[in-house]
């Protein structure tokens, strides 16, 4: 079983988030204070935290400082968490290797629960291009509305699909978006 540590400074969402991964088989530690959160990693060494930047007394930055100074402690993956979408914390976020940057606008519970696996290599993602010709590639690709040489409109590139293994569903799944691996979406 992985041990989840969210530390988040809404109640309500940090209670939805425990429910949900606990649901999910996760062991979940919560707190809304970030010196707890550092003590709690120190003595529960749980295998990925969710920082939320607002944490009363330690922010998520800092929590991320703080681990990286200690051996035990500094190879804990952390994903960001924040209310709102700004981009100068995902910079941040992304500057510190944060594994992810998550909203509570943005990203439900379980999407939460998506982005951790992924964070803990647990759900892995492909990229696949869809070879043009093979059964019914042509059909899909008209149907989802792009043209048949399936290129980005913004610069050009191949697109892809992309596949998200859905564990929920069982390992043959996959939640699947069409992406251009150069633009990122
Ligand atoms: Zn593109």
């Amino acid at each position: 079983m992985k041990k989840i540590l969210i530390a988040i400074d809404n109640d309500f969402v940090r209670e939805t988030y425990s429910e949900v991964f606990k649901e999910d088989n996760f062991e979940a530690l919560a707190t809304k204070k970030g010196k707890e959160a550092i003590d709690l990693a120190k003595s529960e060494l749980p295998d990925i935290i969710i920082a939320d930047i607002a944490l009363s007394e330690i922010g998520g930055f800092k929590l991320i400082e703080t681990l990286r100074e200690e051996d035990l402690t500094k190879e804990i993956p952390v994903i960001i968490f924040s209310q709102i979408e700004k981009e100068k914390d995902r910079a941040r976020a992304m500057e510190l290797e944060a594994k992810d940057f998550i909203t509570a606008v943005a990203v439900t519970p379980i999407e939460a629960i998506r982005r951790v696996k992924i964070a803990l290599g647990e759900q892995k993602s492909y990229k696949i291009f869809p070879t043009k010709n093979l059964y019914n590639a042509k059909e899909l690709i008209t149907d989802l509305g792009y043209t048949y040489d399936f290129k980005c409109s913004e610069c050009g590139n191949d697109l892809v699909f992309y596949l998200i293994r859905d564990l929920s569903k069982g390992e043959k799944y996959f939640i699947v978006s069409v992406i251009c691996p150069e633009c990122g979406r």
